[in-house]
């Protein structure tokens, strides 16, 4: 079995993109500049919007975190990030999910200007995705698009299940994957929690992507040998091996599988890095008005 380390190959991409921020800032340019909007006190929330403050901080990206309380209006909200819009020194807007009740995700992500939406999120840009025109990749499907290549993966003709179909992974992955191009071209099934006898999906994909929040669901009695699984789940579990007497499993049973998969993504450690490191690309692509001039 072979790890699919996105661990290493974010950070080889964090190489490539501090290098060229810092030969823009010694040629006397900004940075690029992304601002990520945080509501509430979710602690997941918390914990992302951290990881990507850190990340801008590595590679020299000007970082802003806007906290807003949970009790804030839709309209006040949709205000902030009109501002934000408008302004020509921030080059990415994120506002992190999920958000609290009061408040519609896809009014809020229609009203972030298309040209910042970093996240992917916007209709415009998964319009674009489908047609196969440029645009911001959503940053999770993009990080795995990443890996399967960089590691060379065979995908051509391959039986691709996709288990979950949010807008944010499955719903676009299953697009990008199902492409007629190179690290693609798959026959994929797209399950969700109506999908019956999915054992019989499992025991015949030779790609397995797990995207529903369910800790270890994927075992060992469920899949074929020499299968290739990315595991996108990200579950947060007791344990009394740590400290904090939490944990971060995926929705794949490691132990259970690992000897019989030809290659699998760890979590952590394996789509999270790949996640972020492709909002900070999209970031840069704008910054450089690469995608939308
Ligand atoms: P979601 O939570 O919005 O939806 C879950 C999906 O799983 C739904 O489509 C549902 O139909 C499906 N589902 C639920 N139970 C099922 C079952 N028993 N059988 C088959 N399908 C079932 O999805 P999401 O936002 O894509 O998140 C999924 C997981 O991925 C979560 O653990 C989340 O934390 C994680 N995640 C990780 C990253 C990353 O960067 N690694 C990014 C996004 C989400």
């Amino acid at each position: 079995m072979i790890l699919l380390d996105g661990k290493s190959l974010s950070q080889k991409i964090k190489h490539d993109i501090k290098y060229q921020v810092d030969s823009l800032k010694s040629n006397g340019k900004r940075p690029p500049h992304l601002v990520a909007i945080l509501i509430g006190e979710n602690p997941a929330s918390q914990t992302y919007v951290t990881a990507k403050k850190k990340s801008c901080e590595e590679i020299g990206f000007d970082s802003t975190v806007i906290k807003f309380p949970v009790t804030i209006s839709q309209n006040k909200l949709i205000n902030e990030i009109e501002k934000i819009n408008l302004d020509d020194e921030i080059d990415g807007l994120i506002v992190q999910l999920p958000l609290p009740n009061h408040i519609d995700p896809s009014i809020v992500i229609s009203t972030i200007c298309y040209k910042k939406d970093v996240d992917g999120f916007h209709p415009i840009n998964l319009g674009n995705m489908m047609l196969q025109q440029p645009c911001y990749f959503p940053a999770t499907p993009m990080g795995i698009m990443s890996l399967i290549e960089n590691y060379n993966i065979e995908t051509n003709g391959k039986n691709c299940l996709i288990i979950g179909r949010s807008n944010i992974v499955g719903t676009p992955l299953s697009v990008l994957l199902s492409r007629n191009s190179k690290y693609a071209n798959c026959t994929v099934t797209l399950a969700h929690s109506r999908t019956k006898d999915i054992n019989l999906l499992t025991k015949k994909a030779d790609i397995i992507v797990m995207a529903l929040g369910i800790p270890k669901f994927l075992k060992n009695d469920m899949i074929k040998d020499s299968v290739v699984i990315i595991d996108v789940g990200i579950n947060r579990i007791k344990s009394d091996k740590s400290k904090s007497g939490w944990t971060l499993v995926g929705d794949v049973d490691f132990q259970s599988v690992k000897d019989k998969c030809s290659y699998i993504t760890p979590v952590p450690g394996g789509v999270g890095p790949m996640t972020i490191i492709s909002l900070l690309r999209n970031t840069l692509l704008s910054y450089k008005r690469v995608i939308y001039k």
